[in-house]
């Protein structure tokens, strides 16, 4: 089988969020678990950030892209990375860019419709025509749109399936419609897409790829409802046959605690009370009361509206005479990095904002704080509480997306990983930690919460074998 796997972003090329992560980790990950060889090929943007000496890229070819106004030369390198091959594309919508997503939509429409072009008419130059065009976002949504459009003309994409995977559904590529139509992409007025959507590119990717999947199965469910579905329910409800959800993984190799060179103390399953000593190394370093029986809580987050960052400094106010303490790391809109630092003024001594992106911190963090706060008011699949559960430090966690489909609830089973909550709201939030703070009082219970977290299986190999079942049932159809 081959397949194209298309993104904006891939680590470790060039990662500004998950969507990196995935492209750099899952096709990897699909090419090892294929029992039958599968000749996956990832392609990128050569964005302006990627060092072409660090990965000895190499010229291929070059061709061009025709617009309504210009002819535009797409310049095509190649690369490798752990035997997978990798294609990156320039020309001047992408080497006049400094950012992999600049602030003004329409120019990122411009660049990323062009890419998508470029991505797909590099498989015919190649004459290497892909069973499946797996692409990410809206970003690259244009390549099935036009795929879908030229499927009529084209004999060697009469057999190439398409999927569109989902990784933050309110990111429309709104601003985006007059540069696919630049590029000879129409709206699709006569669709079931509602009016003001029929000319953006994640909606028609949505409209015309065979299949969609989300990044976990919730998130699937969710997007059908007016709650999660950006105005797109009820046409998502109409695809409903053709969504799925694949949860994400993680890569284990780099998230592992028994070789974390960032911590005061690596440890594993068998050697948890090492922790302490992070602990105590944490809350020095962010200049807390030392204490290693005050529970530590924590956040690594954007800082906002998404995350319920805002909804933090009322539910502590409700739960203010508890032991706790609590640090933040993120970065973000700035009223709410305001609202941190206000925060730790209130709380001297308990609280501590770090304001900042900082990878080694997040990591002592992981390995060092008690549980970690993610109250999002969505979350398509959230890697935070899969990196806190294998570090041992507990998720408290609103039940949503991701967040639910990784995270078992506290009861007194033996098979819960953390504490959930139903509603986004300071009251829910505060309750959870409240429950959460009984259970810590009973280091039994509160270990056995952390071993069954750390012993969970989410490497991206589980991920992968689902990918691969679905690309052989759509290739198959
Ligand atoms: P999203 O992709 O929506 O931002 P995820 O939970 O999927 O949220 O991924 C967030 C990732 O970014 C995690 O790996 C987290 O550790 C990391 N992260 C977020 N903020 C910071 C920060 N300020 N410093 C270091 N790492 C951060």
């Amino acid at each position: 089988m081959k397949v194209l796997f298309i993104a904006a972003e891939a680590d470790p090329f060039v990662k500004i969020g998950g969507l990196g992560d995935v492209a750099g980790s899952l096709p990897l990950a699909i090419q090892r678990q294929a029992e039958v060889e599968v000749d996956i090929r990832l392609i990128i943007p050569f964005h302006d950030a990627i060092k072409s000496d660090f990965f000895s890229i190499q010229p291929l070819t070059s061709f061009a892209i025709e617009s309504t106004s210009d002819s535009l030369q797409a310049e095509v390198y190649t690369s490798q990375i752990n035997g997978l091959s990798v294609y990156l594309i320039s020309g001047p919508p992408i080497s006049s860019e400094t950012q992999v997503y600049a602030p003004d939509a329409s120019l990122d429409g411009f660049k990323y419709t062009f890419f998508s072009l470029a991505a797909l008419q590099l498989t015919r130059e190649l004459e290497w025509h892909p069973d499946m065009i797996h692409a990410n976002d809206w970003h690259t949504a244009p390549a099935i749109y036009a795929l879908n459009q030229a499927r009529a003309q084209l004999q060697e994409f009469q057999n190439s399936k398409t999927l569109l995977a989902l990784h933050n559904l309110p990111y429309l590529g709104v601003g985006a419609g007059a540069a696919m139509q630049t590029f000879g992409l129409p709206a699709a007025i006569d669709s079931p897409l509602p009016w003001w959507a029929q000319d953006l590119p994640l909606p028609l990717g949505l409209l015309s790829a065979d299949h969609i999947v989300t990044v976990s199965p919730t998130y699937a469910r969710e997007i059908l409802t007016p709650e999660f579905g950006s105005g797109l329910h009820e046409f998502l409800q109409l695809r409903s046959g053709s969504i799925s959800g694949i949860l994400n993984g993680i890569d284990t190799e780099s998230w592992n605690p028994a070789t974390d060179a960032a911590l005061e103390t690596t440890y594993t399953v068998d050697s948890l009370a090492a922790r302490q000593t992070n602990k105590v190394a944490l809350q020095k370093e962010l200049e807390l009361k030392v204490d290693s029986k005050s529970p530590l809580l924590a956040m690594i987050t954007r800082l906002d509206p998404q995350k319920g960052v805002d909804l933090i400094p009322q539910a502590f106010a409700q739960i203010a005479n508890q032991p706790w303490q609590f640090v933040i790391l993120g970065t973000g809109v700035p009223e709410l990095e305001q609202e941190m630092r206000w925060l730790q003024a209130q709380f001297p001594g308990r609280v501590k904002a770090e304001i900042r992106y900082d990878f080694d911190l997040s990591r002592r963090i992981y390995g060092g704080a008690d549980a970690i706060l993610i109250p999002s008011r969505y979350e398509p699949c959230g890697l935070t509480q899969m990196i806190a559960m294998r570090y041992g430090c507990v998720p408290i966690a609103r039940a949503t997306g991701g967040l639910k489909d990784t995270i078992v609830d506290y009861d007194l089973s033996n098979a819960s990983t953390g504490f959930l909550f139903d509603q986004p709201s300071t009251e829910e939030l505060a309750d959870a930690i409240s429950r959460a703070l009984v259970v810590y009082s009973n280091s039994d219970f509160w270990s056995g919460l952390q071993l069954r977290g750390m012993n969970t299986d989410f490497s991206w190999d589980r991920s992968a074998k689902q990918y691969l079942a679905l690309y052989n049932r759509l290739v198959d159809q």
